[in-house]
């Protein structure tokens, strides 16, 4: 539930500089240095946040280690370490409109998403994972009778987790309750643009008594303190959310260090596929607008390519482009609003780059296309939606990570398939048909991390995720995630 008296109370408030959370201690830049943090809203500096050195990363490193050496959390009893985390996520709990809040003043969430998928994530998250650590058992392998075969689950070591601005608390929270709950000490490196809530939710870790050291959080520049933990000799696991590029750059660092094992979520460009015996044309119309819409656009598994079977294209998209054009983006704060602001200018620009690269070539702008509210000095789009299009084109080839919907009709399953599996990503997608057989056809043929199903979106974490191709690899959400984060160790014991 949304507390409107409280929402607007905070709308204005004064934020406080965020500085690193390193050994327990609230730490300002080693050089002094900050960076501003500007609101997405308005486009006006909301605060300043600590500026990341070399030596803050590899402080934070070193306690990291240090705590996970001398087993002040490693060697807790799990229902130890349970008892902290569930504290922790009553802690969030009790500040989850303020978080709520905080998040959207600066990445730009609609705050009617936000609240679930923020804290509210990141509180079910944390739960899920300290519940589940006092019941994970290690095996007992069938040998000879002779030998006594043990399995062990023991945790990594230091973990490193980058993580982007989208969706800071739930994605941080699949990274850090996992690999908190199995015994790991971390070192969390926020994106620059949407830090906040995560340094506050290190502080309230320490409040529910995680001890020093366990979660340190350095904020900055990627290029600096991502790349301090890409290359340290001292994490032992890396795991990230975020851009392709980005990816690949810490796949390097890992071979020119210590060879860690890095786990990486990658972006998307996932189809979403409407056949003409959808049971539902009218959810159908509704859901296919909010999976490319919410939040901008910018969720990685976004169904940003929709591909329509041709008999009912042209009906479709003019459904689609009207119900379009009836959501309201604007103001986060404003409960109604379905579609909050852009994260940065950056990103807006580059939105804007692939719709104008699309009119130059001649495609259809059917809805949408231009930047909005400009006076507001925020960062904010209209929904746009594209047909026309090619397979070959660029915005339905590369991720826009915007409110950017492409348009493909097709003929056939058969060229349906062909064209979802077309691209270099593989993270998600959606089949909407009354056919269960088509159904089923359609999740064994389509090479994605989740196929939904006449829905998109919303599964929780229960279930696991993680693209396949260039989107990614390992899972984060169910208990898949402690994959990563606990390893195996066999005892082979002679009788
Ligand atoms: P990004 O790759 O630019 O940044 C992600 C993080 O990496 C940030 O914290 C950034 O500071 C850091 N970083 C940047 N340069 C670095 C370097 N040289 N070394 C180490 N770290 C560095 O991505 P973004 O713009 O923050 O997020 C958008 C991208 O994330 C999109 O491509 C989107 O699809 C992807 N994403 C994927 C998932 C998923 O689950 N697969 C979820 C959300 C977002």
């Amino acid at each position: 539930m949304l507390d409107q008296t409280r929402i607007e109370a905070l709308r204005n408030s004064a934020v406080p500089p965020a500085l690193h959370i390193i050994d327990g201690e609230r730490r300002a830049a080693s050089d002094g240095g900050t960076m501003d943090v500007l609101s997405p809203l308005d486009g006006r500096v909301l605060t300043t946040m600590a500026r990341g050195t070399k030596e803050d990363t590899e402080a934070a490193i070193a306690a990291a280690r240090r705590a996970f050496d001398d087993g002040r959390w490693s060697s807790l009893p799990p229902a130890r370490r349970k008892a902290v985390m569930l504290k922790w996520a009553d802690l969030i709990e009790a500040e989850k409109t303020e978080l709520a809040v905080l998040g959207t003043r600066n990445n730009g969430t609609e705050i009617g998403m936000a609240i679930n998928a923020e804290p509210g994530s990141a509180i079910a998250t944390i739960r899920y994972y300290a519940e589940a650590i006092d019941k994970i058992y290690g095996e007992i392998a069938p040998t000879d009778p002779a030998i006594l075969g043990l399995v062990h689950r023991e945790p990594v070591g230091v973990v490193g987790a980058i993580v982007p601005w989208n969706f800071p608390l739930m994605i941080g929270a699949w990274k850090l309750a996992p690999a908190l709950a199995a015994g790991n000490s971390v070192v969390l490196k926020p994106a620059e643009t949407a830090s906040l809530t995560l340094v506050r939710i290190a502080e309230l870790a320490l409040e529910a008594g995680m001890p020093p050291g366990v979660l340190n959080v350095v904020t900055g520049k990627g290029t600096v303190v991502g790349e301090a933990m890409g290359l340290s000799m001292d994490i032992d696991v890396l795991v990230f959310t975020g851009s392709g590029p980005v990816g690949r750059r810490l796949m390097e660092y890992s071979a020119r260090s210590n060879l860690k094992r890095v786990f990486l979520e990658l972006g998307g460009k996932s189809p979403n596929i409407v056949f003409a015996d959808a049971p539902n044309m009218a959810e159908a119309v509704k859901v296919t607008a909010s999976a490319i819409f919410r939040n901008s656009g910018q969720v990685c598994v976004a169904g940003s390519r929709l591909l329509v079977e041709r008999s009912i294209h042209d009906r479709f998209v003019e459904d689609l482009a009207a119900f379009t054009e009836t959501m309201k983006v604007g103001d986060p704060l404003d409960p109604s609003t379905t579609a909050g602001a852009v994260n940065s200018l950056r990103q807006l620009e580059q939105d804007l780059g692939f719709v104008e690269e699309a009119r130059a070539l001649g495609r259809d702008i059917r809805t949408g296309g231009h930047r909005i509210l400009e006076e507001t000095g925020g960062y904010y789009m209209a929904p746009t939606i594209v047909t026309g299009l090619t397979p070959e084109d660029r915005i339905v080839r590369e991720e826009v990570f915007g409110p950017v919907l492409g348009v493909i009709p097709f003929d056939t399953e058969e060229e349906a398939i062909a064209i979802a599996n077309s691209t270099d990503y593989g993270l998600a997608a959606g089949v909407w048909t009354a056919d269960l057989g088509r159904a089923h056809r359609m999740i064994r043929a389509i090479k994605a991390g989740v196929v939904h199903v006449n829905t998109y979106g919303g599964p929780d974490v229960t279930v696991p995720l993680g693209g396949v191709k260039q989107s990614g690899n390992g899972h984060d959400k169910s208990l898949h995630a402690f994959d990563k984060y606990l390893d195996l160790k066999t005892a082979w014991i002679k009788l």
